[in-house]
């Protein structure tokens, strides 16, 4: 074979041989595209086919997903105080978010910080009580009103604060409770307010409890409801609260329950208060 033409063979050889890599390195390519990687139980890591958001397969995946959602809604009364900084601290470490049902006493300028981190970090704020004083707060029929009437306008007026969001000192079933409850709900419903007692109680606020006994009360409860209301206290007392929190969000979180505010959440009043 003269030199020339056999260059010339050897030439297209190699083109077409460039060409058939390349095209297997492409298919390679698009095949992976169709793929990702997930771990599982075993904590192994595997590929799994990708599910496209408009195919029906990815629907149905979507519903059962939102079926089986545990959303935990913690919430903290009684604050703001020092502990609600330290809550604030474990909240961000767990990418959790809760709602503070304040009181108008604790909103000082010395607390003024903790109100704006709270809204700052994604959490909710709630009308607790300007005065929690209980005689106070329920002396009369109309007084539960008129006093967070005067919390929702300092909300307003110094911090810029709009909420929705309220919660009866001790529960809408307190017993020191003046007039008819589902008179003052229905108050509240017409300025768009929503109501919030809790199906869940750390126990926090009742003598010295220990940080076993708070996270052992809000385990037990929690695991029960895929959607609890968890009712836990950040006053300048509670200590323990704070000292279980982590151990909480760990478990919880463990267990497949992410953390929301009550903004997201449909109203929740203790049947007593509804029937
Ligand atoms: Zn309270």
């Amino acid at each position: 074979m003269k030199r020339g033409i056999r260059e010339k063979i050897i030439g297209k050889l190699l083109f077409l041989t460039n060409g058939a890599m390349l095209g297997i390195i492409l298919g390679l390519l698009v095949q992976n595209c169709g793929q990702q990687w997930s771990v599982n139980a075993s904590g192994l890591a595997e590929k799994t086919e990708a599910v496209t958001g408009t195919s029906a397969s990815a629907n149905v995946i979507n519903q059962s997903e939102k079926e089986e959602e545990n959303i935990c809604y913690l919430t903290f009364d009684d604050g703001p105080s020092s502990n609600t900084v330290k809550i604030l601290d474990i909240l961000k470490e767990y990418n959790a978010k809760a709602t503070f049902f304040v009181i108008g006493n604790s909103l000082t300028e010395e607390n003024r910080e903790i109100v704006e981190r709270m809204i700052k970090e994604g959490h909710s704020i709630g009308l607790h009580a300007n005065n929690h004083n209980y005689s106070k707060f329920y002396e009369n029929e109309n007084s539960c009103l008129k006093d967070w009437e005067l919390l929702e306008n300092r909300l307003k007026k110094e911090y810029g604060i709009k909420t929705r969001l309220f919660r009866f000192p001790g529960g809408s079933a307190c017993h020191y409770m003046k007039g008819n409850v589902k008179e003052h709900i229905a108050a509240m419903h017409e300025k768009g307010m929503v109501c919030f007692d809790w199906n869940v109680s750390g126990e926090d606020s009742v003598g010295s409890p220990t940080p076993a006994f708070i996270y052992q009360n809000v385990l037990q409860g929690a695991l029960k409801y895929h959607t609890p209301v968890v009712l836990l206290h950040d006053s300048s007392i509670a200590d323990a609260t704070v000292e279980a929190l982590k151990d909480i969000l760990g478990e919880l979180s463990s267990r497949g329950y992410r953390f929301e505010t009550l903004e997201n959440r449909k109203e929740y009043i203790f049947r007593s208060s509804r029937e």
